[in-house]
């Protein structure tokens, strides 16, 4: 069994991430390491109790060298898939300090533990060691806002712009430099924003899922207009796997769903489908309502995945019309809504 540590797993992504990767292989010891924050719940992997899996749960901090350290002594840990973060854009206007103690400091200490542990120096890994990988999860937002047209691709400049995506792009280059410098073999995958089951209640889908129910107005940011490049999770999941296994090492993949949607139209889509399966006297188109816009707001983004789809051979299976439906029944048994 390959012993392989993976980060905040109880959290969207990686709770999506764990079953789909249980499933398809059989030779993983998969460690979850996570501190449960806020963002982070163990019901996301509900689905995996009681089945013969091997997986291990730590709940701990990444920025905690020495059980970092303990854990790969323990396991003798043959990789790492790094997701965990501080996450959400609008806490980390309100609190950055933990975006960067979390996202920089978390992802330095998880890197140089697994050089130190699997390396001799600086090109020269130990022999059983020999292609342990380093996977680290980024986002799309470390490249900025695009204008009207455009995509981002993997040699876009970096231009963060919010404390989150200034913690996420530094965290990227923490990685890009131990491959430079140490040879380290690393991976990033930056994508694009996922939807689907699982994710936590402050983000923008389930929000509007949330509020709509509730009968409460639902929150627009400004006029609605800003663009954003939906993906749905598991596809993201497929893409991590493809990169994982079979990515050059060094480089860095974007993965996208081609499918740009105003906020505006997000908000729509979701009111008309609850409009058919949970019908009210009124629309829940009625309950939308543009509040004041998040401080430096980003217009558009929009990824060019051309690169992983051309080298790795990947691709969305889920179209946005289908996967949307996913998610919405997802969160009405969530929320115990009968259709
Ligand atoms: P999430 O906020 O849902 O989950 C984050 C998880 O990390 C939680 O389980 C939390 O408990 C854990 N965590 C936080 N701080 C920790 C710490 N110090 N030590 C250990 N665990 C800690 O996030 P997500 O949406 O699943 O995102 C996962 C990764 O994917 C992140 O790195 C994020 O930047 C990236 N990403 C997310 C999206 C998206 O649309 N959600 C898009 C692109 C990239």
């Amino acid at each position: 069994m390959k012993k392989i540590l993976l980060t905040g797993c109880a959290g969207f992504i990686g709770s999506n991430f764990i079953p789909y990767i249980l499933d398809k292989y059989n030779n993983y010891h998969i460690i979850n390491l996570d501190l449960l924050t806020y963002a982070g719940n163990l019901e996301n992997l509900k689905e995996i109790e009681g089945k013969e899996f091997e997986y291990t749960f730590i709940k701990g901090n990444i920025c905690d060298r020495e059980l970092v350290e303990s854990i790969f002594n323990q396991y003798d840990i043959r990789g790492v898939i790094h997701f965990a973060a501080e996450s959400h854009v609008d806490n980390s206007i309100k609190m950055p300090e933990i975006f960067i103690e979390t996202n920089v400091k978390g992802t330095f200490t998880l890197i140089d533990v697994a050089y130190k542990y699997w390396m001799m120096r600086p090109f020269q890994y130990k022999i059983e060691y020999e292609g342990c990988r380093f996977h680290h999860i980024s986002t799309d937002e470390v490249y900025g806002s695009l204008g009207e047209t455009g995509l981002f691709s993997e040699t876009t400049p970096y231009a963060p712009n919010s404390p989150y995506s200034a913690s996420k792009a530094s965290s990227d280059m923490i990685v890009r430099s131990y491959h430079h410098t140490y040879g380290l073999n690393t991976v990033i995958t930056n994508c694009s924003n996922n939807y689907g089951p699982k994710q936590h209640d402050e983000k923008l889908i389930p929000t509007i899922i949330r509020k709509a129910l509730a009968n409460e107005s639902i929150p627009i940011y400004g006029d609605g207009k800003n663009i954003r490049d939906w993906l749905y999770v598991l596809d993201h999941c497929k893409g991590i796997d493809l990169v994982f296994h079979n990515g050059k090492q060094g480089e860095t993949y974007n993965i996208g769903g081609k499918n740009e949607k105003t906020n505006f139209e997000i908000v729509n889509i979701i009111c008309e489908i609850l409009d058919k399966k949970v019908p009210q006297k009124k629309s829940y188109k009625e309950l939308i309502t543009f509040v004041e816009d998040r401080a430096g707001h980003d217009m558009r983004y929009a990824i060019d995945a051309s690169k992983i789809e051309d080298q790795l051979d990947w691709k969305a299976n889920e179209n946005f019309d289908s996967g949307i439906i996913k998610t919405i029944d997802w969160y009405l048994n969530k929320y115990g809504v009968k259709e």
